[in-house]
């Protein structure tokens, strides 16, 4: 977004808007953090705001402030209508497609209210009158920062906005560990910490909160852990039944994935989670160097996201979605042995 055009939504939100922030599908924690931190800014404005989630987000972001406040698109369907219809500003934050908000995407089309995009993900759709797109930042929540600083407002911060920007930027930098990881992500960083964001606090919140269950499946996992040294990739499989067996809630099965593809040599890895319920296999991918995960899931998968975190579903079954994986793979080796790792 240019400064034009920061001008002009500074000019349009100096008066009070009607205002619904919304988060991709499955909201993890840069899609939580950076909606609530908006939340947080929007409300010093003087604005009537609303958070409208797609559905229901894992028990361990829900420690976040203003976390309550969300409405749940999948139980309060005609609540979060009337709001979206009588709203002046619509934030969609941590997306960049109507799509990625599952069961609200016919409604999002039909609105007249003005659209703001904030997002890092690749090639987005054409439909925000303000678009603050790019893909080399971290994270939703450090755009939501820097957002912030064009709005001159970084006086505004709370330590509960910090919080939340500094869980989405920890979140999605795997632990500033991601090379998206940038200097200034890191000064941004810095700066939260100084308005109130306690990283120890934070990491314990999203990363020690596992249960004996969670634990337990993670062994089923790395037991279906499948090795396929040829084109130097790992996957693993959950069967529906291997969920349920161990409790699965929501947000069990985050970082699995990670497992596979922390093995030395494995440059590509992926993750194949059975949702009977949806009658799908849900996918996560990710690689190391310049392996494009992005265009593979785009290509294969109905999906997308990031060079090296991506995501998409299968309509096959697990048999035949994992038969799937090994016809495409021989299309990829020369670009899986080129990656330098
Ligand atoms: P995850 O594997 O953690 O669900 O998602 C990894 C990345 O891929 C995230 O940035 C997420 O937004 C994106 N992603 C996940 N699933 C999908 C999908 O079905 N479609 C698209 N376009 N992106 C996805
Ligand atoms: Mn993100």
């Amino acid at each position: 977004m240019n400064k034009d055009k920061i001008l002009q939504l500074k000019e349009e939100l100096s008066a009070h808007k009607n205002i619904v922030i919304i988060p991709h599908k499955n909201p993890d924690g840069d899609a939580v953090g950076s909606v609530t931190a908006l939340y947080g800014y929007l409300i010093q404005l003087g604005h009537q705001v609303n958070m409208v989630s797609p559905n229901d987000f894992p028990l361990f972001l829900k420690w976040m402030e203003y976390s309550e406040l969300f409405i749940n698109y999948e139980q309060d369907q005609s609540v979060a209508d009337k709001l979206l219809q009588e709203a002046d500003f619509i934030f969609n934050l941590d997306h960049n497609a109507f799509h990625r908000t599952g069961s609200m995407e016919q409604i999002l089309g039909e609105l007249k209210g003005t659209f703001v995009m904030i997002d890092h993900h690749q090639q987005p759709d054409d439909f925000a009158n303000y678009m603050y797109s790019d893909t080399s930042m971290s994270s939703t929540c450090e755009m939501i920062y820097h957002f912030i600083e064009m709005m001159e407002d970084t006086d505004r911060i709370t330590p509960a906005m910090a919080t939340a920007m500094y869980t989405g930027i920890l979140t999605d930098t795997g632990s500033f560990k991601y090379k998206s990881t940038t200097s200034t992500t890191l000064r941004v960083a810095a700066h939260l910490v100084d308005k109130g964001a306690n990283s120890e606090d934070i990491n314990r919140k999203i990363y020690d909160v596992n249960t004996p269950s969670r634990m337990k499946l993670l062994g089923v996992a790395l037991s279906n852990l499948v090795i396929l040294e040829k084109y130097r990739t790992a996957y693993i499989t959950l069967s529906q039944k291997e969920l349920d067996d161990n409790n699965f809630r929501k947000g069990d099965t985050e970082g699995f994935v990670n497992y596979a593809l922390s093995l030395d040599g494995i440059v590509f890895a992926q993750i194949f989670i059975e949702k009977a319920s949806e009658f799908i296999i849900k996918t996560s991918l990710r690689s190391k160097g310049d392996f494009d995960v992005n265009k593979m899931a785009r290509e294969n998968w109905e999906g997308g996201g990031h060079q090296n975190a991506a995501g998409g579903k299968s309509g096959l079954s697990m048999e035949d979605t994992v038969n799937k994986l090994i016809s495409i793979l021989p299309t990829y080796e020369n670009e899986l042995h080129a990656v330098d790792i």
